[in-house]
């Protein structure tokens, strides 16, 4: 078992997945005036479901509460509000997955307070049941283990903290790329380096340029060690 379950999640997921919940919300009999994603993670599903459902206006509010991968914050907070006139409006507040409610949660209660809705509901593609502490009114799947979902908006992010989460807590200072590899696959299992190998690579290209990571000379090998 890795250390961090991870699961890939694929394009052709996220469409079945936001079809299926598109349904859903017009199988209730409710229809949404407006969207409003929860950025960063409710963005792509937003945009897709205002395309199933005909939905014209798009909105967003930003919270912060995993500020980097598999690593949750205290406490979520509103980094960006709304300043919008939605009176009448019946909205729905959207988010890719639901882990811990909070940030969901948050948004609703940005939304209700800032913008005179009519009414707000709350939807996400995936909830995660044995974790939060809220279940939004509409969703397209249930998952009962915590897992981290590895989208396909968040790899090059993910796979670079996961990697630099790892040379940290490893505590080992140099690293062959074999090594890095090695110990990826212990970390976070098979699949996320097989389905994302070319972000792998951009990963460590990324930390090089941002000076997170440093390359070596070992004995004649490049070596990686962490800067700074
Ligand atoms: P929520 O209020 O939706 O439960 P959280 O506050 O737990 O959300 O997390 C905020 C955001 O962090 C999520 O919208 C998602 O983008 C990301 N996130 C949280 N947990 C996971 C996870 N298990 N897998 C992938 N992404 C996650």
């Amino acid at each position: 078992m890795p250390r961090v379950p991870v699961k890939v999640v694929k394009w052709d997921e996220i469409v079945a997945w936001s079809r299926k919940l598109a349904d859903n919300i017009r199988a209730s009999g409710w229809t949404p005036d407006v969207v409003v994603a929860v950025a960063r993670g409710g963005y792509v599903p937003a945009r897709l479901l205002c395309d199933f459902l005909g939905v014209q206006d798009l909105l967003s509010v930003q919270v912060v509460h995993w500020p980097s991968a598999a690593q949750v914050a205290e406490k979520a907070y509103v980094k960006y509000g709304l300043s919008a006139d939605l009176s009448g409006k019946e909205v729905l507040v959207m988010d890719d997955i639901v882990d811990t409610g909070d940030s969901v949660l948050l948004a609703k209660e940005v939304v209700e307070r800032c913008c005179k809705p009519k009414s707000v509901r709350t939807a996400a593609l995936q909830v995660i049941i044995s974790t939060t502490k809220y279940v939004p009114d509409f969703y397209a799947v249930e998952v009962k283990d915590w897992y981290w979902y590895q989208y396909p908006w968040t790899a090059l992010e993910d796979i670079s903290s996961f990697i630099v989460r790892m040379m940290r807590e490893e505590r080992q200072e140099l690293w062959t790329l074999d090594k890095i590899v090695e110990k990826f696959v212990e970390w976070y299992g098979n699949e996320l380096l097989e389905e994302r190998f070319l972000y792998f690579r951009e990963a460590l290209e990324r930390l090089k340029k941002e000076g997170v990571l440093r390359q070596v000379n070992c004995d004649g090998y490049a070596c990686y060690q962490l800067g700074g």
